[in-house]
């Protein structure tokens, strides 16, 4: 680091995200990705667009955004398309957080919502999930400062019913609760129709999961209109030109093709309950998963061991070293044959400590 750079960011842990593994080819279910890859339409769209480049993107990703608010519905000025959902959440907080206005958010979830905090100099309060991993919306009724919810939570996979969330939205309207449903397609329940009741509330989405895009880079946000002028404010003074053009393409071919998707995702939801089963079958505590991942543990060993050891196999899953979460694993779910692959290299090395 420089000497130029500002305290803010030289005092900055960042958020470390999973491997993108180069030296050897893993099972790679570390990162939550899709194992399916988008539809011919999306690489059709993406060689299409490709000969447009020498233009500027649309900064207001016209075309995609009357897609996706038909797709969605909503009015096109309730929702704004992002670099990924990464970015959508970065406008959030940097539209609504200051000294005076900090941000909560359990102290089990996604690692970027205090790291953006930090980035902007928002203070932040993080509250204890209860001892089964779920939130208590109790705690979130009376807070000052707004809120962020990833529901269905990350890395725990369990969600919080969209009635609880209606209680916080209504608990005080002066507060913004954001939900981070990046995980929602994966889901039985989602809180999009409550925009059009809850000026409050703001939704951000990923085309990174569900809609095997995560290389693409697509996120977007949804809320009630004035909400959405406030992160087009953010946007136009930071990143014009946010989406590019292929991207664009890209999304529209995708937002084509939702039986697809709702296909993908119904054989990843069938391999996510049946590796539980099997995961308990084997003596380990899954946690109730409505994401395309579970987050299990055994008593038998360490968290760090098992992943280690699974990667020594080629075996690539999520360990977060984080005091009360350190004995699980994060575990995407792939394809039926990348588990199958998964649960016989976990048997034999169960299997391989036990006989040593
Ligand atoms: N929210 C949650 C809860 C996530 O797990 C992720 C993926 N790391 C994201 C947001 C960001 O996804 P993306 O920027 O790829 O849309």
């Amino acid at each position: 680091m420089s000497r130029y750079l500002k305290a803010a960011f030289a005092a900055l842990a960042p958020y470390v995200p999973g491997e993108q593994p180069r030296e050897r080819k893993y099972i790679k279910l570390n990162t939550n990705e899709s194992p399916y890859p988008p539809p011919q339409k999306v690489a059709d769209a993406a060689l299409e667009a490709a000969k447009t480049l020498r233009l500027y993107s649309d900064p207001e990703s016209h075309a995609l955004r009357a897609k996706a608010a038909e797709v969605f519905g909503v009015g096109m000025d309730e929702i704004l398309m992002t670099n990924g959902s990464d970015e959508a959440l970065n406008f959030a907080f940097m539209a609504f957080g200051d000294a005076e206005h900090p941000f909560v958010f359990p102290n089990h979830t996604y690692g970027f919502y205090s790291v953006l905090c930090r980035a902007n100099g928002i203070p932040f309060r993080t509250i204890p999930l209860n001892a089964d991993f779920t939130v208590n919306t109790e705690d979130y009724l009376s807070v000052r400062g707004h809120i962020v919810l990833a529901n269905p939570n990350a890395p725990t996979g369990i969600a919080l019913k969209k009635k609880e969330i209606e209680r916080i939205l209504q608990a005080d309207e002066s507060r913004v609760v954001i939900v981070d449903e990046a995980y929602a397609d994966f889901s039985d329940e989602n809180c999009l129709d409550l925009i059009h009741t809850y000026e409050n509330l703001l939704i951000v989405r990923t085309f990174s999961k569900s809609r095997s895009l995560a290389g693409a880079r697509l996120g977007f946000a949804v809320g009630q209109a004035a909400l959405i002028d406030d992160l087009n404010r953010v946007k136009n003074a930071v990143n014009p030109y946010n989406v590019n053009s292929m991207t664009a393409l890209c999304g529209i071919a995708a937002l084509d093709e939702e039986g697809y998707y709702r296909e993908m995702c119904s054989r990843i939801t069938r391999q996510r309950e049946r590796t539980a089963a099997d995961l308990r079958a084997l003596g380990f505590t899954v946690l109730p998963s409505s994401t395309n991942f579970l987050f299990a543990s055994t008593a038998a060993h360490h968290g760090k061991w098992l992943y280690a050891h699974l990667k020594e196999n080629g075996i690539l899953v999520r360990h977060f070293d984080q005091e009360g979460i350190r004995e699980y694993l994060r575990i995407t779910i792939g394809t039926e044959a990348e588990m199958d692959a998964f649960l016989q290299t976990l048997q034999r090395i169960l299997k391989e400590a036990e006989g040593a």
